[in-house]
């Protein structure tokens, strides 16, 4: 039984929420370490008991993920006493972009919640839908590497970015009425209507 490894994901895992996934089953699974996304491939470093219900519940991935391969290599350097997601290094750059991706039904309901922070936002996203090929300029997929980036997070889309306890946790693509983009509706001559 294994209790530590050095795990290498490869395959379409940017902008496919790897990241927070990788954190939750960590999470309830005491595991201690870090994951990176490192252009084409996730960089997980894990140890705990569970480390092998660990590996295979990271195996499935996120729902958007595809995965080519997973290698686990002996652990080295030392750990964190907690797990923590790390800011993504630059490593293997081929890795593939994903397609954007529809808005998902927990996106949608948000929308039409009465008096909600999405309330009739058009442009609300997650780790599991909106844009990511027409918002990408570079990788690894990263909110500062995005179109996104000169929409500064407002506190409350900053609470939901950082925490575990939210659907957006690390979503790229996070956005509110307040901070986000938002469309101007113009006439052929540029006028707004
Ligand atoms: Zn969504
Ligand atoms: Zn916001």
């Amino acid at each position: 039984m294994r209790r530590s490894g050095t795990i290498i994901i490869r395959g379409i895992v940017q902008g496919v929420g790897f990241r927070p996934f990788v954190y939750a089953c960590a999470d309830s699974l005491c595991i201690r370490g870090s994951v990176t996304n490192l252009g084409s491939e996730v960089v997980i470093h894990a140890e705990g008991e569970h480390f092998d219900d660990f590996l295979k519940s990271i195996r499935k991935g996120p729902p958007l993920s595809v995965i080519d391969e997973v290698i686990v290599l002996p652990l080295e350097g030392v750990i964190s006493d907690r797990f923590l997601i790390m800011e993504s290094g630059a490593g293997n750059l081929s890795g593939m972009i994903p397609p954007d991706i529809a808005i998902c039904d927990a996106c949608i309901e948000d929308i039409n919640r009465i008096n909600g922070r999405y309330s009739g936002y058009w442009a609300t996203s997650c780790v599991d839908c909106g844009p990511r090929y027409s918002v990408i300029r570079a990788l690894p997929y990263d909110r500062i590497r995005t179109t996104m980036d000169p929409f500064s997070l407002c506190p409350a889309c900053e609470e939901e970015y950082w925490s575990p306890d939210f659907r957006r946790h690390h979503a790229q693509t996070i956005a509110c009425g307040s901070c986000g983009p938002s469309l101007t509706l113009m006439d052929p001559k540029g006028l707004h209507m």
